[in-house]
């Protein structure tokens, strides 16, 4: 198997675009692949300050050190969800990473901030662990950029994620999920800062190949939590689908974005925002499902910390 560019030897086959690069030529394409997506999805430009949420996964630092290269104002954000053993090396490998390319992050404790960490705040409150932590995610994502000043946050979902992330909400029927589901949410309320995947035109064995040709050191481990996800099963089978028929998951997300989501979009007005009457953040109740939560769990364990303390991150 030869490079496309330069007929050396390839490293990594790219097969739904009939391709195979050396590691130079891949690391090329693989920028270039980012770049695109920002470009075409108009997700940010040089003078922003882009957010980036980093969870010491691979994808998430693979998408904090393409973004670094390509010259971005990049922040990265690290919430430590009180997992035991896993949060604790997951925040030293964002924390290493930060120190090694001098980059800026911003650490958000969840369990010293909230008193109890996303599973204990599961628990108590009789929630999913993976909806507890997902809740989470989002309300504290769009706090600390709306707090520190940010333009946009950044995750890292790739290709993969989104096609079975996709499956999930078809099979499920989730209208309202679907409409949300894209690569750009634009800024539709004061309060609700745009959200942007520069990986959504990746594969996640692309972003594994990425992270080892930079040698970027990040936490092998998946969450305790993922074991028997309903997600990591989708994925299985999309690969199976993939191995027989390069493309399949591309074809799949990206046919829905072009054909499918514009006539859910057209056929679905989207909820009016108002401010929580709790924390101020945006939402469509009147108490924000984040407060809810939060406010239940320390009901439970009468723990007058529990509210809503600042600050909310601080950097290292
Ligand atoms: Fe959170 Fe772990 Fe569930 Fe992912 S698998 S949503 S990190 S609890
Ligand atoms: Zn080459
Ligand atoms: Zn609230």
């Amino acid at each position: 198997m030869r490079c496309v560019k330069c007929k050396a030897t390839a490293s990594v086959e790219v097969r739904r675009h009939n391709a195979a690069y050396c590691g130079p030529h891949f690391l090329e394409w693989f920028e270039h692949q980012v770049q695109r997506a920002i470009d075409r999805e108009r997700m940010f430009t040089r003078s922003d300050r882009v957010l980036v949420a980093v969870s010491g996964g691979k994808d998430s630092l693979v998408l904090w050190d393409v973004l670094l290269r390509l010259g971005y104002r990049v922040t990265g954000l690290h919430l430590n969800l009180g997992i035991g053993a896993y949060s604790a090396l997951s925040q030293e490998k964002c924390e290493n990473f930060a120190r090694e390319r001098k980059a800026e992050l911003l650490v958000v404790d969840i369990p010293a901030t909230y008193g109890a960490g996303v599973e204990e705040l599961a628990r108590l409150t009789g929630r999913v662990v993976c909806s507890a932590c997902g809740l989470s995610k989002r309300y504290l994502f769009n706090k600390v950029a709306l707090e520190h000043g940010f333009d946009v946050v950044a995750t890292a979902h790739n290709l993969d994620d989104e096609a079975a992330v996709l499956l999930t909400n078809l099979i499920a029927g989730n209208v309202e999920a679907l409409v949300r589901q894209a690569p750009m949410l634009d800024r539709t309320h004061p309060a609700l800062v745009k959200k942007v995947k520069p990986l959504y035109r990746i594969a996640e064995r692309e972003t594994a190949a990425y992270a080892v040709l930079r040698g970027i050191d990040y936490v092998l481990d998946e969450c305790p939590n993922s074991v028997g996800a309903r997600t990591l099963l989708l994925k299985e089978a999309l690969n199976l689908l993939e191995r027989e028929a390069p493309g399949t998951k591309q074809s799949l997300y990206w046919n829905f974005l072009e054909k499918l989501r514009p006539l859910l979009l057209s056929h679905h007005p989207s909820a009016e925002v108002q401010s929580c009457l709790h924390c101020g953040q945006p939402t469509t109740t009147e108490v924000c499902a984040f407060c809810r939560m939060t406010e239940r769990a320390a009901a439970r364990l009468q723990v007058r910390t529990l509210g809503r303390p600042q600050p909310v991150a601080s950097a290292i």
